[in-house]
This record gives structure tokens, C-alpha cells and sequence, in this order.
């Protein structure tokens, strides 16, 4: 079973699993690029690539980063898309003040209710765990503690848990608090792990079991699309097929295609036709896109 903001679904079909529709990090950044609220254009595109192919997004914004359930809402009705939502809080500083206000259980409460009564009582229950995340090279104290209660969330719910690593790194340190917390780590996705360019370290964190996210694909300025193929290949031939899913994660105005960006049907459009063009099988292809995000947000 998994919940969308329209109700359960058993399956999935092909799944954005790293994605906004609506999110505002601008008074943070002090950027207006990054308050992405031109929701009627995200519309569009969303039809777009529901009209190619795709069933499911993972809308990944949580307390703090500007969730909009009746937006998602809004849009799974206008597109005809499964979306799913999602609850936590994003990393530091967009913790809101009442994270450091309030006692642990509290906040484990509160998320609680997100999955189990609705959010900002709608009615409609977030399904994932996420975007959860680490500062870049180092995990704040408050990071950390969001890291223990997000694990206990999901020993009460069993949800899946997605990562935010900044550019990829301090996943294995995620991991280890996750694991000494018990957390079932094949519901875990460890996410934007194709911003760092080392096949040694996904290897490690594949051998512990849970999903990497190759979810900030066009993502060109960071890190070149050749760079994501290559490590996907070495993945594949190493094995962990059933671990790689794909994603976007589009964020700002400027990722939208009326703004010139490169626009949610960049990953069918562009990247899956290189990833065949370098050797890799169409129905390796649909396991990152179908199998291995229904297993992971699947709940008995
Ligand atoms: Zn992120």
C-alpha cells in the first residue's frame, strides 16, 4: 500500500522519486530564483510527462521548505499523476524555530500525525519520510537529532526515509545513525548521491543495503550527466541494479522550461536515451524507474 494525496495506490508505474512542485527556500538563500512557485507552468510540464510515460512523483518537501499539500492536490487532479507527500524537516538553516523549541517527542508526535491524520489538517497523509538532510562535509547537532527522531518516526510507521546529502557527501554517517537506530535500511534512500564522483564510496554505501539516489540528473553545473552514466554503469555491473532510482529535483524558477531550464521531461527526453545509447538495457532502466521506487515506498 502506498498512500498519494488522492488516496492508496497498490502500484506505481514510472516514478519521479526526488521532486518539488511548489518550495520556498528564498528567505534562507535570499535568492528569489529559489521560491518556486510558478505552479501553473509546473502544471504544464507535468502534463507533459505524464503524457510520456509517467505515473508518480515523490514531492519531497517537508516542514520548514514551504509544503503546499492542496497544491499537490491540485495537480494530481489536473495531470492525472499519482503524487505523494512527504514529512520531516529539510536540514540546517531551514529548520522552522519550533524544532529547537519543542522536545523530541513532540516532534515525533507531530510527524506522526502527518502520516497518520493528515497534514495541516486536511486530511492528507504523507507517505514518505523525507527530504531529510546533512550540511555539507559535517552533521550539525541538530541535524543529528532530526536524524534520531526521523528514525523513531519510522520505527512507529515503518515509512521510507529519503536523505538530503549536501553534494553527496556524509551518507555513510547518515547511514550509521539510521542503522543504530534500528531503521530497516532497505526502506532508506539515500539521496543526491550522483553529486559525488566516487565509485568507491557508492559501493560502500550500496553494501549497506539501501537505495542511492541518482536524483539531480541535469544537474550539469555540479556535476556532468557523463559522470552520473559512468557510475551507473560501474553500479550495474557490480550488481546493485535493484538500488539506483532517478530523479531530477528540480528547485528553482530557473529549472523550468518557460525560464529555460532544462524542464521535468528532461530525464525521458534526454537522459534515458543516453543511458541506452551507453549499453544499459531497457528493463534495467525500468527498474529505476518502476520496480525500485515500488519496493521501496511499498508498505505490507
Ligand atoms: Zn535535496
Amino acid at each position: 500500500m502506498i498512500n498519494t494525496v488522492r488516496g492508496e495506490v497498490k502500484k506505481l508505474g514510472k516514478t519521479y522519486i526526488h521532486e518539488h512542485i511548489k518550495l520556498d527556500l528564498s528567505g534562507h538563500k535570499k535568492d528569489p530564483d529559489t521560491n518556486y512557485d510558478d505552479t501553473n507552468e509546473v502544471m504544464l510540464e507535468l502534463k507533459e510527462i505524464k503524457e510520456k510515460g509517467i505515473d508518480s512523483i515523490v514531492e519531497v518537501t517537508n516542514r520548514g521548505m514551504g509544503r503546499d499539500v492542496l497544491a499537490m492536490v491540485e495537480l494530481a487532479e489536473k495531470t492525472g499523476l499519482n503524487i505523494i507527500a512527504s514529512t520531516g524537516f529539510y536540514k540546517e538553516p531551514f529548520f522552522p524555530e519550533y524544532f529547537y523549541q519543542l522536545s523530541d517527542k513532540e516532534l515525533i508526535q507531530m510527524l506522526i500525525k502527518d502520516i497518520e491524520e493528515g497534514i495541516d489538517g486536511t486530511g492528507i497523509k504523507a507517505h514518505v519520510l523525507g527530504e531529510v538532510g546533512t550540511s555539507y562535509n559535517e552533521i550539525h547537532a541538530a541535524e543529528k537529532r532530526l536524524f534520531d527522531i526521523i528514525g523513531d518516526v519510522h520505527l512507529n510507521t515503518g515509512k521510507p526515509i529519503f536523505t538530503h546529502t549536501t553534494l553527496g557527501t556524509m551518507a555513510l554517517e547518515q547511514i550509521q545513525i539510521l542503522e543504530e537506530k534500528k531503521v530497516n535500511l532497505e526502506k532508506v534512500l539515500i539521496g543526491h548521491m550522483d553529486l559525488n564522483y566516487n565509485l568507491e564510496y557508492h559501493l560502500r554505501v550500496a553494501d549497506k543495503g539501501c537505495y542511492l539516489g541518482f536524483d539531480t540528473i541535469g544537474k550539469v553545473n555540479y556535476q556532468p550527466d557523463e559522470n552520473r552514466i559512468n557510475l551507473i554503469k560501474e553500479l550495474v555491473a557490480r550488481g546493485h541494479e535493484n538500488q539506483i532510482i532517478i530523479s531530477l529535483d528540480l528547485t528553482r524558477k530557473s529549472h523550468l522550461k518557460k525560464y529555460k531550464g532544462i524542464g521535468y521531461s528532461y530525464l525521458i527526453d534526454t537522459f534515458v536515451p543516453l543511458l541506452i545509447k551507453s549499453g544499459i538495457k531497457e528493463e534495467t532502466i525500468n527498474k529505476f524507474l518502476v520496480q525500485n521506487p515500488e519496493r521501496l515506498l511499498s508498505i505490507p
